[in-house]
């Protein structure tokens, strides 16, 4: 079983979240960046993060799908509230363009500029990384990327132009494979012409995936991500794991954010939703396990940038 993480994934759309974290831990993931689409999305994502300390953390951002129900005012509280608790994300996102002609009807591509740049200047102001959506709209994006100052940034199930990928690559940004790898063929093109030292695998959970017959994704099926890159690389899965679990643990600066061994009695954790309850023994000791992992994978990752 090799260390996964998945970098992109919906939790707050999410049912049965112990049991399907659970299967994600059982198969090999080690952290999972949740990010957040809008005001109560974001809420929601911190309340999860929070309830799996050092393994799930959140990105707080604005999709462009939400902007069609916004206006300027309710977008700066969007930002508002982000900016409010900016230290506990791990990134802004997930944020981005998208120029679907659906998508456009409801918020014009001028609108979506204007939002994506603030998004993009408190991004910068405070140093993070940022998770895009960029459907139809990879040049513009990377425009207002580069315009902005970002150092970090992962154009998520890339699926553009090959010249704007180049150019994304020569930013010394990252692209990142969902399960979609398996079959769809722009987003294998994409896969395949990113090095391995600039791509993550994600699955953009709970996004219904497949030919034919259809599945509705959860972090788990990280290792169809995994099995298909491996699969385009001409690379064995676990060379996979490997670069891509580095690739994220430097992007999103993971050994900086482990939960301190008492992040799970810190308030808002489920163990203390009752101020005069007691700490909760199992979490605590959930806690300290999903810790253990993800040290154990962060120290193999830069044991293996040594030796490289
Ligand atoms: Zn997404």
């Amino acid at each position: 079983m090799y260390s996964l993480i998945d970098t992109h994934a919906h939790l707050d759309e999410l049912q049965n979240l112990d049991s399907t974290l659970d299967n994600a831990r059982e198969r090999g993931i080690v952290a999972i960046i949740a990010v957040g689409s809008d005001y109560r999305s974001n809420i929601k994502t911190l309340e999860i993060s929070q309830k799996y300390p050092s393994f799930v953390f959140p990105a707080l951002g604005l999709h462009p799908w939400q902007l069609g129900e916004l206006n300027s005012s309710q977008v700066n509280g969007e930002l508002e509230f982000i900016e409010q608790n900016i230290t506990q994300a791990i990134a802004i996102g997930e944020i981005g363009l998208d120029y679907d002609k659906r998508v456009v009807k409801r918020a014009s591509k001028e609108f979506q500029k204007e939002v994506l740049a603030l998004f993009l200047e408190l991004a910068r102001k405070y140093d993070k990384p940022v998770s895009l959506h960029t459907r139809y709209a990879w040049r513009d994006a990377l425009q207002l990327v580069q315009d902005a100052g970002i150092a970090k940034a992962v154009f998520h199930w890339f699926t553009g132009f090959s010249s704007v990928l180049r150019d994304i690559i020569n930013g010394g940004y990252y692209v990142s494979a969902t399960p979609a790898a398996e079959y769809h063929e722009e987003h294998r093109r994409a896969v395949k012409e990113t090095p391995m030292d600039k791509l993550l695998l994600e699955t953009d959970c709970p996004v219904y995936y497949g030919r034919g017959t259809k599945y509705r994704s959860a972090p788990a099926d990280i290792t169809r991500s995994l099995g298909a890159v491996a699969q385009l690389k001409g690379l064995d899965e676990a060379a996979v794991a490997e670069h891509t679990t580095r690739n994220a643990i430097v992007l999103f600066s993971l050994p900086g954010v482990i939960a301190s061994p008492h992040r799970h009695c810190e308030p808002f954790a489920s163990c203390h939703s009752d101020p005069d309850s007691e700490c909760n023994e199992e979490e605590r000791e959930e806690s300290q396990d999903a810790q253990d992992r993800l040290r154990e994978a962060i120290s193999i990752a830069v044991e293996s940038q040594k030796e490289e």
